[in-house]
């Protein structure tokens, strides 16, 4: 079962978290692969979107804020777009669209900075908290300071976080197509410690965790191995799941922002619109009549499936 563990080091100024995403990164492939979009991603792609999914879920659970964290790259090789998002109870999503074929030794320069223009982006989103609230986002490019590519999902989210949010984070990710994991070292923001090498220290006990085993080993075994000589102090467990927000009326409104004429254009050639959540896999069709329902006069009647039956 998928499990995050917060923990926290006895009056030192660091906290951490790690993630274990198995059944849910599990049904997230799945579900790509039964949507008809091939047999699912490239070896390529399941590590960037494992570990991105991994670090959303990680970020999310250490701000203090009720919406959406989302996570995205912006690429311009042949992942033009890779998401994640967690919302508040860690209910996730993620998804990645392919602009061209991929081979296994991709790397992930080649995957989304192939040119140097991509960039990542982290979005906190307060959709459905009520009006007037506005989403908060920060952008930096797929490279140091120096303008050298960042080589790996860790480093592109450590560069974040030290550009935007001036936090030290030390980050260990790796994803498979069985898992999706991450440990995370953050300095507490704001905190001055007794001891001030104290971040840096656990920083490096983090970095000595290999791939393997934090995709391998449960989560108990890799904090005592790592900080048996340090005073961590466990605090609560959650459970991300997967959790999809596309619904039909969602979809509709798509389909009228995209204008009549386009819509019918599309109904004449194909009797019916059929839309697919690249997220879930879930289709909504819409036939004759629910797009004459869709561009009637007056306020537009979204039947959902369940108001037909
Ligand atoms: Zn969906």
């Amino acid at each position: 079962m998928s499990e995050l563990h917060k923990f926290i080091f006895d009056g030192l100024p660091v906290r951490g978290a790690l993630v274990r995403l198995t059944d849910t990164w599990q049904e997230l492939l799945q579900r790509r692969s039964a949507s008809g979009q091939g047999s699912g991603y490239p070896q390529p792609v399941v590590h960037m979107l494992g570990q991105m999914t991994a670090a959303a879920t990680l970020l999310r659970s250490s701000i203090k804020f009720d919406g959406s964290l989302i996570l995205q790259v912006a690429g311009d090789g042949p992942v033009p777009v890779a998401v994640a998002e967690v919302d508040a109870q860690l209910r996730l999503r993620a998804m990645a669209t392919l602009s061209a074929p991929i081979e296994e030794d991709t790397t992930l320069v080649q995957l989304v900075n192939a040119a140097g223009r991509g960039r990542c982006a982290i979005t906190l989103d307060p959709r459905g908290l009520g009006p007037g609230r506005k989403a908060w986002q920060g952008v930096v490019p797929l490279a140091d300071a120096s303008g050298q590519p960042l080589t790996s999902v860790a480093q592109m989210i450590t560069g974040y976080m030290r550009q935007s949010e001036q936090l030290e984070t030390a980050l260990v990710l790796a994803a498979d197509t069985r898992a999706a994991c991450g440990l995370m070292v953050q300095r507490m923001p704001g905190q001055q410690g007794s001891d001030a090498d104290a971040h840096t220290r656990l920083g490096t006990l983090a970095q000595s965790l290999g791939a393997q085993e934090l995709l391998e080993l449960d989560a108990a075994t890799i904090l005592r191995r790592l900080f048996w000589d340090e005073p961590l102090q466990l605090l609560d467990i959650a459970r991300p799941a997967f959790h999809c927000t596309c619904d039909r009326q969602r979809v509709a409104a798509m389909l009228q922002g995209l204008g009549e004429a386009e819509v019918m254009a599309i109904l004449r050639e194909q009797e019916r619109v059929e839309v697919n959540c690249e997220f879930c896999g879930a289709q909504q069709r819409f036939d004759a009549v629910d797009v004459a329902a869709l561009f009637s006069a007056g306020q537009p009647q979204v039947a959902s499936p369940a108001a037909i039956q």
